[in-house]
Parts: structure tokens; sequence; C-alpha cells
């Protein structure tokens, strides 16, 4: 059996379509642009990469991007400062911390600044405490948990009674992912580096979500015939003959596990423009409330 192929990328563009489409009707209504701030503080080269795409994509999508960039010895104070700065700035519905912050600022006490009307990553302690809990709804989810989400809505909508195992509980990733899961009532096991006999654990899921960061890591005979696999991780794996030196590879092993599942996201072209598009959708919504 070979896997249908989830593309990401395919979805992600629909989703920015609509996005493009509905801000353009909102101004030609004569309403406000809706505007993205994001606040990088320091030099990590992920993270300045990341923020650049999110303002192309914002550019694209017609949305109004901020662009706050901050040194590495930016104190706690000033960071703190700037996002209550933003908070206060009527063109700035949604405002995007990139995370990790350098080592030394408390990203809790930053991300609690945010207003959670403008939180659109969905960080906010008050937003990930209403995900946790039952008939509360938090007003932003975060981005890449909504987008393996959005593409388990289209291919696996019944989400029902089966089992989802979540390789990872970061804050980030694995545990909204759970929770998200939980709510959809799936009945959710989260995995993490203690968890005992790993790949038994994983052949009960119907539907697996790997989010660890370790290369190819999931492989085809931990897998259960027919399962949704959507794959989370992006990791480098040395290349020489690629121009860069390297390649993106997923958490799970596609091209063994492929053959075995029922449906797989690629790395490239799977949850990864999925964050992206949900971060548009989020930014027009907070638009939408304000
Ligand atoms: P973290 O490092 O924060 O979390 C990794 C999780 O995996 C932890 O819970 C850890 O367990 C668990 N883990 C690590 N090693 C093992 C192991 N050998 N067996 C079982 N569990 C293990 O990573 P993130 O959640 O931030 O990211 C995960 C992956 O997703 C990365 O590759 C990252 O690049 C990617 N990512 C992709 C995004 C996208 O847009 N597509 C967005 C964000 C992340 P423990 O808690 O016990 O330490």
């Amino acid at each position: 059996m070979t896997a249908q192929i989830i593309d990401g990328s395919l979805v992600a563009n629909q989703i920015r379509a609509e996005v493009a489409q509905a801000v353009a009707k909102r101004v030609a209504a004569g309403k406000t642009i809706p505007g993205l701030a994001t606040v990088l503080v320091g030099e990590n080269p992920a993270s300045q990469s990341y923020v650049k795409s999110k303002h192309k994509a914002c550019q694209e999508a017609g949305i109004r991007s901020f662009g706050y960039t901050l040194p590495e010895t930016a104190g706690q104070q000033e960071v703190e400062d700037v996002v209550k700065k933003l908070n206060d700035d009527p063109e700035v519905h949604g405002i995007l911390v990139q995370l990790p912050l350098p080592a030394g600022l408390d990203e809790e006490a930053v991300l609690r600044q945010v207003s959670i009307e403008k939180d659109v990553d969905g960080f906010h302690p008050v937003n990930i405490g209403r995900l946790a809990q039952k008939g509360r709804d938090p007003l932003f989810i975060p981005c890449t948990p909504a987008g393996v989400m959005a593409l388990l809505e289209r291919f696996a909508p019944r989400l029902e009674g089966l089992n989802a195992v979540v390789l990872g509980r970061s804050n980030i990733v694995g545990m909204p992912v759970a929770l998200l899961l939980v709510r959809a009532n799936a009945t959710v096991t989260i995995c993490h580096s203690r968890t005992r006999d790993l790949p038994e654990v994983v052949r009960q899921a119907d539907v697996l979500i790997a989010a660890v960061g370790k290369a190819n890591m999931v492989k085809a005979s931990w897998v259960k015939p027919g399962a949704v696999v959507i794959d989370v991780g992006i990791n480098r794996v040395e290349d020489a003959s690629r121009p860069r030196g390297y390649r993106l590879v997923g958490d799970v092993d596609f091209d063994e596990v492929k053959e075995v599942a029922g449906a797989i996201t690629p790395v490239p072209g799977g949850v990864g423009p999925m964050t992206i598009a949900v971060l548009l959708q989020s930014t027009l919504r907070a638009a939408e409330l304000s």
C-alpha cells in the first residue's frame, strides 16, 4: 500500500488565497487593513528567516506588517515595553513574539504582556489555559497545532474515538496538538523522551503526530497499517549533493512509512506551510474582533 500524500502547500495556498480575498473585501468596505507586528530579539538565523517569511506572506495577503527587532542584549523591560506599545497601537491587530527568546529573558512574562485579543500566536497563558479547559474557548490557537488540525479536518475528518498518539510534549507543538485532539474527541496518548517502548505505543495510533525534532526517527515497523501520519519535524541532514550542503527531513522516515500509512505529510511541503497560513487567518480574525 502506498499512502495518500497530504499536500500541505496546496492547502496552505488555498487558505492564503481565501485570506487575501477576505482582506481585500474588508478594505473595499472601508474597514482597517489588518496589521501584524513581529518582535524579534537577537540574531538567531532561523528566527530571522521565519520572521522574514511571515512579513512576505502578510504582504502577499494584503496584510500590513510591522517588524520590531531588538538586540540580543535587550533587557526584560525593554522587550515588554515594545509589546505594551504594540498593544496600544490601533494599526496592529496581531502581535507575534518570535520564539525562542535569547537565554536570560523570561519568555512567559513577555507572552503574558501580549493582549489576549492580539495574541495571534495563541501562547498567552490565558489562551493556552482556556484550550486546556472543557467548555472554554481560547481566542487564538497556536499556529502550527492549528495547521495540523486543519490538515486532519481535510484528510481524517472523523477523529472521534480514534487512538491518536502525539510524539512530543512541547508548549509550542506537542501539548497544544494533544489538547486539540482531545477536543476533537480522539483518545490521546502523549509520548516524550521518558516513554517506555515507544514503537509499541506508536503502533496503537490511528493518527500519529510526530513533533520530536529527530530526523527520520519513526520507522515503518512503528506504524499501524492505514494510519494517518502528520510529521511536524523539520530537521537538517547533511547532503553534499545540495547547494546548501543539507536537506530538510521530518521526524518520520517518509520513504519507509509511506508504504504502510494511509496518508502522510511530506517534509518539506506538509505542516510547515500551514503555520504561516494559519497566522494570516488569525491576524484577519484579530482585525475582525477589534
Ligand atoms: P522540542 O525540542 O521543544 O520538543 C521535543 C519533544 O520531543 C519533547 O517533548 C521531548 O521529550 C520529545 N523527545 C525528544 N527526543 C525524544 C525521543 N527520543 N523519544 C521520544 N520523545 C522525544 O521541539 P518542538 O516541539 O519545538 O519541535 C519539534 C519539531 O517540530 C522540531 O523538528 C521543530 O523544528 C519542528 N517544528 C516545526 C514547525 C512547523 O512549522 N512545521 C513549528 C515548530 C516546530 P521531553 O519533553 O521529555 O524532553
